[in-house]
């Protein structure tokens, strides 16, 4: 794996968490909500039958006619509770536990369930269902109030309940059992239809489309970013004329190659070429057919070449470097011969223009041998003394360096 692709890795990886987290945010925020909603609902139908409640137990019980559907209360014990008006009108009075029960039946019809219930009911058909009883246990520890999704016939609903306190108004009737001012005699149940679908599938979509558009981003930037770190690093150390490396490039590996031929006590071998003639090849044919030239040069002496240790750079304006690490100054001259010839053999000359002598190239080596102290200055100079010695022999020759 590639620095580059090391480090998209690890973006890509922060931005998944990233996304990941912001999703179990929203889902868990959307959840809170809904159940808060739920809860809202519920207990705003609670709080008006408390109401109702309240208002029947102010009046002590409330008269209503006597019907097939609302009979006299057999579980009120009151002394007035039916009063004949006349023939035709009988009143029967309807506690808020009669009038709660009679409600309910209205409201059960829009598919909300009350359910009146207590620990120690007075009519059996009051006795709290296990989720019920359950809330209750939990109000006389001292709980305020129950709310959750439950599954009722297939279908999800939330249930809501809280106790039911004494109030003054009830002690008219339930002081009798006991009950004092504050204390939990049951509880009012109501159950509403209530989805709880979270629209999970589209916030799970929007997360994953917000997710891969964003990986596909940083993949995108990160390769723009790596093709022009890419062209900036090949600007820096290749040569755009020819395509070898420059001379900085080559200022780096002389420095890195003494330092390892000192230290494993190994010869290290340099040629320095410079092009013949070569100003008068560009007074002669025009600069871009100099370019040309500086470009078949180059590719030749790369192309003789075969150590994949060997380097060769340009050096400045029509000359080259070769570097030769771990090679005696014989074997550098041989090199340094099969450069000069392989250079002439190309027998450079733009065609239609043969009255010009074909490029040749002179060439230096100096080595050193691996034994003392040496600077690279030295080593440059020693090879480009040789260079103007093969100059000044007459030029497309090979020279070493001598004290
Ligand atoms: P000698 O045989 O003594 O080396 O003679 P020379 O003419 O080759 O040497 P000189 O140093 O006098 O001239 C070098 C020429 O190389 C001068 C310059 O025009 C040419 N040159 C340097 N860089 C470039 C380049 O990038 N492109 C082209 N076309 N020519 C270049
Ligand atoms: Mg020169
Ligand atoms: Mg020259």
């Amino acid at each position: 794996m590639t620095k580059f692709q090391k480090k998209i890795t690890i973006i890509s990886l922060l931005w998944i968490v990233l996304v990941s987290i912001s999703f179990v945010w929203n889902y868990t925020n959307t959840r809170k909500e809904h159940t808060e909603i739920a809860l809202q609902s519920a207990k705003s139908f609670f709080d008006l039958i408390v109401m109702t409640r309240e208002w029947n137990a102010r009046h002590g019980g409330v008269y209503v006619p006597v019907t097939p559907e609302t009979q006299p209360n057999p579980y009120l014990d009151t002394p007035l509770r039916d009063i004949q008006v006349n023939e035709q009108l009988t009143l029967t009075k309807v506690n808020p536990a009669f009038m709660t029960r009679q409600i309910s039946e209205i409201s059960e019809k829009q598919g909300i369930f009350f359910h009146i219930t207590s620990l120690n009911p007075i009519r059996p058909q009051n006795k709290p269902r296990p989720i019920e009883r359950e809330a209750l246990n939990s109000f006389e520890k001292g709980e305020d109030e129950k709310g959750k999704f439950i599954k009722q016939n297939g279908k999800t609903a939330f249930f809501y309940m809280a106790p039911l306190k004494t109030k003054k108004a009830c002690l008219k009737c339930h002081a009798e059992q006991g009950y004092q001012e504050g204390d939990v005699r049951g509880g009012i149940s109501v159950t509403l239809p209530f989805g709880d679908s979270i629209p999970l599938t589209a916030m799970l979509l929007g997360h994953t489309g917000i997710g891969l558009v964003g990986l596909l981003g940083i993949f995108v930037a990160g390769r723009i970013l790596n093709n022009a770190y890419d062209t900036i690093r090949r600007q820096a150390t290749y040569d755009e004329l020819t395509g070898i490396p420059n001379r900085r490039s080559f200022s780096e590996r002389i420095i890195a190659e003494l330092n390892r031929s000192q230290r494993d006590q190994e010869p290290l071998s340099l040629i320095i070429c410079d092009i013949d003639n070569f100003k008068s090849y560009n007074d002669h044919y025009g600069h871009e057919q100099g370019d040309k030239c500086l470009r078949k040069v180059a590719q030749q002496i790369q192309n003789t070449l075969k150590r994949p240790s060997d380097f060769c750079a340009r050096f400045g304006g029509e000359e080259f470097a070769v570097l030769l690490p771990g090679t005696s100054l014989e074997n550098a001259m041989h090199l340094a011969e099969k450069i000069r010839k392989n250079v002439e053999e190309l027998a450079i000359s733009p065609e239609n223009l043969r009255d010009f002598e074909i490029v040749t190239i002179s060439l230096g080596v100096a080595t050193y041998e691996g034994d003392e102290q040496f600077f690279r200055e030295t080593l440059i100079y020693q090879a480009d003394t040789a260079m103007y010695q093969s100059k000044k022999n007459g030029r497309n020759r090979v020279s070493y360096f001598k004290e």
